[in-house]
């Protein structure tokens, strides 16, 4: 679905551009150097926009002296005091994320708007399952209170003349927020920020936003993408990249299929696969590599990569679209099969 293209600084959320990856610094926001260093690892591993939290006006000032040094987009998180808000609006960050019900009225809202519209900072409208009131009770009522609060939040803003809005409904719960997601991009053609958000610690917050942000993405829906989990926000960054892309929404990468493995494999095919991946991850055009584990089957169920290696005990084959190119040594089969790739790349 093409939603309205909102500009963040030099990065464009929606309309149709690639789908961005951000996440949010967790240091106190008033420690300069610390939060300074934590923008900067995030923009270092690809992060396209980096939000802060700010809640006092020490923070507005660190905040915004940390956007003018940065190349990355920064946005401030607002809570309750519109005061925060037109500030930084006014000191160089370069998106506002509130919760307009909460900023005490209509007249304070106009305050925000007109100095995001002053200085082309537009706002992310970021409703959350965790502020809706508890009477919405069951699971259907919570998405579809979180649409309504959302909606209402956009027209709000639209009531005081500002459109430049990107809009989050975030649970929880996958289902709800998939749900959320869904009912509202059928209603309003705002760019998506979407997220699970306290979806957990590790292993399990990464499945769980897989299971929600991957249907998203897999619908077509998504403009922004955060991966929420407790620990590095870095972390976060590589999680959402390879997110997108197993949902097809990112096709300027290498991707390295390998086969399961059954009783016909006879070497570590894991290791291999992982040495190939990683060899080919500066790739970033669309390329299928194939890393299979018996040559008896593998050539065959690996024919849809562009190239593909089928490994044994002692040799390994490297075929192209199902043909034998080389039978080579496993004994640095890695190495030679990268090299084959590069040669690939070079002529295709
Ligand atoms: Fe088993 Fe070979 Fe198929 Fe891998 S490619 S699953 S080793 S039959």
């Amino acid at each position: 679905m093409k939603t309205k293209p909102v500009k963040v600084k030099n990065t464009i959320i929606g309309g149709g551009a690639p789908v961005t990856i951000q996440s949010m610094t967790n240091t106190p926001t008033d420690d300069y150097g610390a939060t300074l260093r934590q923008v900067l690892d995030l923009q270092g591993v690809g992060c396209d926009i980096v939000r802060l939290a700010v809640s006092n006006s020490k923070e507005v000032e660190v905040a915004c002296k940390i956007a003018s040094e940065v190349t990355v987009p920064l946005v401030a998180d607002i809570q309750y005091d519109y005061r925060l808000a037109v500030a930084c609006a006014d000191g160089g960050m370069s998106k506002i994320r509130i919760n307009p019900g909460n900023l005490g009225g209509r007249d304070k809202l106009l305050e925000v708007a007109v100095a995001c519209k002053r200085n082309d900072v537009p706002i992310r409208v970021g409703v959350n399952a965790g502020s809706l009131d508890k009477s919405v009770g069951t699971l259907d009522g919570i998405a579809k209170a979180l649409t309504k609060s959302a909606l209402d939040n956009l027209s709000l803003l639209e009531s005081v003349g500002f459109d430049d809005l990107v809009v989050s409904v975030k649970a929880s719960n996958a289902k709800v927020t998939v749900d959320a997601y869904r009912m509202l991009a059928a209603k309003c053609n705002y760019p998506l920020h979407i997220g699970i958000t306290e979806s957990g610690v590790g292993l399990s917050g990464i499945i769980k936003s897989a299971a929600g942000l991957g249907s998203l993405l897999l619908d077509g829906l998504g403009d922004t993408v955060r991966v929420s989990l407790s620990g590095d926000p870095v972390d976060e960054i590589d999680i959402a990249r390879r997110l997108i892309r197993a949902a097809g929404r990112d096709i300027n990468f290498c991707e390295v299929i390998s086969c399961p493995t059954c009783s016909r494999c006879s070497f570590d095919l894991a290791s291999l696969a992982v040495k190939v991946e990683n060899m080919t991850r500066h790739i970033n055009r669309p390329l299928k590599i194939a890393v299979m584990g018996c040559c008896v089957n593998g050539i065959g169920e690996g024919k849809h990569a562009d190239l593909g290696i089928a490994g044994s005990s002692d040799k390994a084959i490297i075929f192209r679209d199902g043909k034998i190119l080389k039978t080579i040594p496993m004994l640095g089969a890695d190495e030679d099969f990268v090299r084959v790739i590069d040669e690939y790349i070079a002529i295709s």
